[in-house]
């Protein structure tokens, strides 16, 4: 499990829902730190390049995109008061930053600094999704699994 680097120590615990497959949580921790440029090398919230990795750009078409939800579907789950719970769609930014709070901001290209865009089929209509909706994932991860696996960074000064 030294994905991420050399890990500290981890733990997970998996819920059988009632419907689909086991969902699993894992909490990793590292001996270092990662900078932002790393956290690049090992996750990702941006569409791959189909022509540069076929298999990996259909894993994350198909796993790994939030929803649609906002104003392709005002009742997704996700949707309270009108907005969506899990903060999408997020900003598009060109470099991965290192938030005060722990939690980065991963890069999301726009397709004007070569972010890719995926169309996807929702509710029988093609529809382009770009970079604004990606799950944060391991390219590596996603690929040994083939299924969604979300992945985060988080920096906390206390351990
Ligand atoms: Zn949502």
């Amino acid at each position: 499990m030294d994905v991420f680097g050399e890990t500290r120590c981890w733990m997970y615990s998996i819920e059988w829902q009632k419907r689909g497959l086991p969902h699993s949580h894992k909490l990793i921790w590292l001996k270092e730190k990662l900078h932002s440029a790393q956290i690049d090398d090992v996750i990702s919230a941006d569409f791959p390049n189909p022509e540069a990795d076929t298999e990996l750009s259909d894993i994350v078409k198909t796993s790994m995109i939030h929803g649609p939800c906002g104003n392709f579907s005002m009742n997704s789950p996700c949707m309270k008061d009108g907005r969506c719970s899990k903060k999408y769609p997020r900003q598009l930014i060109k470099e991965t930053q290192t938030g005060d709070d722990g939690y980065p901001k991963y890069r999301r290209r726009s397709p004007e600094d070569g972010g890719c865009r995926a169309k996807i089929s929702f509710r029988g209509k093609e529809i382009e999704m770009d970079n604004k909706w990606v799950v944060p994932y391991s390219p590596l991860l996603s690929k040994m699994s083939h299924g969604h696996i979300n992945v985060e960074y988080c920096k906390s000064e206390r351990i």
